[in-house]
């Protein structure tokens, strides 16, 4: 895997990161095939994870972590990507969260400060279930099923969400539910006890090793303090002050899969020579035009993901301007990594079919960034919205 010479690599810091994440991820790539056929959940990365300190790189500094931008997160989640889709994009949602959480500050400061101080000395991660079976992608404003009820110094949570992604190694957690007293919905830091159990519900085409399983909750108690933040039923809840740029992790994640898949075509172009040609495939006009137009669908991809993110690092009054751009990067990431992958495949040719070689898992994974927030009619929908208003 190229690290330093990477076009988006800005400097030392960054190539030191990046060199990190790289590590990592060769690590997590072995391990991926045998994950992949079984679903099983990749213990293992999540230790490497912890031990190498990469849990803590986006929490802020007066709390012991790196506090590293957006754009940096960027750079080392597509790593990540490259090694494994399912793990880069499983600790996405608590890298990019911890970044949420630490630009808006919504959560009671001395309950942030002791999580941070938990991740930075246990590797605490986090994660927030909000999806349900009847609700469908909480992006869409779907009201939650779970519901909150009042009680003696806190609440009772009581639900089933799915698609609980990190579910089999998370203690902490955040959880969507309708507050019935009130009629608003609630955002509660949740801890792991004996009335909260998974049901490993998670056997899916792509991303099988996300355990991304269904979490159960029977009247699970959350202090008075747990309640991050509320708003009216029906609604989405507004966007804060980030624009939700910490999403960017996962078309961070489905760009570093495609990556892999066209270094991988690359390298198969320049080494497969058939007994029928005089040289390897690449000399093929044909192939060459394949690699040509994957090419410039990623470098597409990445140009536009890096160049928002480096304008929401250094713009912070312009942030919630670029909602739309935030969601277009979503949106040709994830449509371009599926184009990519595809392309790859036909580079290789018949051998890309075979479960010996990476591709066919990650022509699998990309398919998942389809399901992934923003979904890609609310992308479209924003941009025409802006340009109607505009013409107002
Ligand atoms: C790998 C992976 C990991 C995930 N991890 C998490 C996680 O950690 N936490 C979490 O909370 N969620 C997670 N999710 C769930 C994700 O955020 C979505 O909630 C989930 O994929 C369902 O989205 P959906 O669009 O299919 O659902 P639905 O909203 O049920 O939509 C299903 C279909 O109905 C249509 N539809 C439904 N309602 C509307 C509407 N109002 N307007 C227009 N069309 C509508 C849509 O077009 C869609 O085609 C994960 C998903 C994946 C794939």
């Amino acid at each position: 895997m190229q690290k330093r010479d990477d076009l988006f690599v800005r400097n030392e810091r960054e190539a030191q990161l990046v060199d990190r994440a790289a590590e990592l991820a060769a690590r997590f790539a072995k391990r991926a095939p045998l994950h992949d056929r079984d679903g099983s959940f990749p213990f293992e990365n999540f230790k490497d994870l912890k031990d190498s300190g990469y849990v803590k790189l986006t929490v802020p500094r007066e709390y012991g972590g790196d506090e590293i931008s957006l754009y940096e997160l960027l750079l080392i989640q597509e790593q990540l990507g490259r090694g494994d889709g399912s793990t880069a994009l499983s600790i996405g949602w608590h890298m990019g969260l911890v970044l949420h959480y630490r630009t808006i500050r919504s959560w009671p400061e001395e309950l942030f400060r002791s999580f941070c101080l938990e991740v930075v000395e246990k590797g605490t991660l986090l994660n927030h279930f909000s999806t349900e079976r009847s609700s469908g992608s909480p992006s869409r404003g779907g009201i939650p099923q779970t519901t909150a009820v009042r009680t003696d110094g806190g609440w009772l949570i009581s639900g089933r969400k799915t698609f609980s992604t990190l579910s089999p190694v998370l203690d902490t957690f955040l959880v969507s539910a309708s507050m019935a007293e009130s009629g608003q919905i609630g955002e509660f830091l949740v801890r792991s006890s004996d009335r909260i159990r998974i049901e490993e519900t998670w056997n899916t085409l792509g991303m099988r090793a996300t355990g991304s399983h269904d979490v159960i909750l029977e009247n699970a108690f959350v202090p008075d303090d747990a309640l991050i933040r509320s708003y009216a039923a029906g609604q989405k809840p507004k966007e804060s002050g980030d624009a939700s740029a910490w999403l960017l992790h996962i078309p961070a994640c489905y760009l570093g899969i495609a990556h892999a898949a066209r270094d991988f075509a690359v390298s198969f172009a320049k080494q497969y020579h058939p007994a029928s040609l005089p040289s390897p495939i690449a000399d093929l006009p044909t192939v060459q035009q394949q690699i040509g137009l994957l090419e410039s669908e990623l470098l597409v991809a990445r140009h536009l993901m890096y160049a928002i993110a480096d304008r929401w690092d250094t713009d912070p009054a312009g942030r919630l301007k670029l909602i739309p751009e935030l969601g277009l990067v979503k949106y040709v990431a994830t449509n371009h990594a599926i184009s990519i992958v595809d392309k790859a495949m036909r580079i290789v040719g018949g051998a890309s079919l075979s479960r010996s070689l990476p591709l066919e898992r990650m022509y699998r994974d990309v398919r998942a960034g389809l399901h992934n927030p923003p979904m890609d009619e609310n992308v479209i929908r924003n941009l025409a919205l802006r340009a109607l208003a505009e013409m107002e």
